[in-house]
């Protein structure tokens, strides 16, 4: 059997007349009657082998890359948008157990053990989130300190978690959670997503006196939420390490 440049399958089918290639992302498959002699079905693939090879190529190329961890464990070149400032990343194979991010001069370094890399997506997302985890936290906290004077809006703690649905939320007891992917939104929508839980201090609820005073603290509010109805999903979808 001769090495084609794509996953080869060959499948019996009792309703086919005649033989049939189909190619999609996941390969070529070559779908012959039941009764058909297996030689002529390989003899068929190879006389369309060349433009198999194309019809796959371009299969695979009109797929976009299913999430940025996808991206990272091929080992691409990528780039982060931290708050709206495009950080690159470089992802290098080291010898060693353990991954480790270097952070410089708004770059990052990520070094992944050669030996696990079949887990490259999940150890490459979680040094990501540790880092930023302590990034967000300052960052939120001087949005806090800026905001909650004023009202008298006192949040007890922040707490940066992966949150799959939401871009944060207010504990019973004034803890702010927020989603950790707000690290890639810009400064002014992490500002709006912190006053917004804030303000749930006061108001538990999504009222008019919620949002007149959310609207006291940051009155172009409009633009921060209408920035997260449009971007939020893609960046949920795009950072997300489970997959769909
Ligand atoms: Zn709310």
């Amino acid at each position: 059997m001769q090495e084609y440049p794509f996953p080869l399958q060959l499948k019996r089918s009792a309703r086919a007349k005649r033989l049939r290639l189909i190619v999609k992302v996941t390969g070529a498959e070559c779908v012959m009657p039941a009764a058909f002699p297996e030689h002529r079905a390989w003899a068929f693939i190879h006389q369309h082998r060349d433009w198999l090879a194309v019809k796959y190529r371009e299969a695979v190329a009109g797929v976009p890359p299913r999430t940025f961890w996808d991206d990272l464990a091929n080992g691409h070149e990528m780039r982060l948008p931290i708050q709206g400032r495009s950080w690159p990343l470089h992802v290098t194979g080291c010898t060693g157990g353990r991954s480790r991010l270097r952070v410089a001069e708004e770059s990052f370094e990520l070094y992944l053990p050669e030996r696990h890399k079949p887990d490259w997506k999940r150890l490459g997302e979680r040094a990501l989130f540790d880092w930023a985890r302590g990034w967000l936290a300052e960052r939120a906290g001087e949005w806090v300190r800026h905001h909650q004077g004023k009202a008298s809006l006192r949040a007890r703690d922040i707490r940066i978690k992966r949150m799959r649905t939401r871009w944060g939320s207010c504990g019973a007891y004034n803890d702010i959670n927020l989603n950790w992917l707000l690290t890639f939104a810009p400064s002014s929508v992490l500002e709006y997503v912190v006053v917004h839980e804030l303000c749930h201090i006061r108001h538990r609820d999504h009222s008019v006196r919620f949002w007149t005073l959310v609207g006291a603290h940051l009155p172009a509010y409009a633009a921060q939420r209408s920035w997260l109805k449009e971007h939020g999903r893609s960046l949920m979808y795009r950072f997300d390490v489970t997959g769909p």
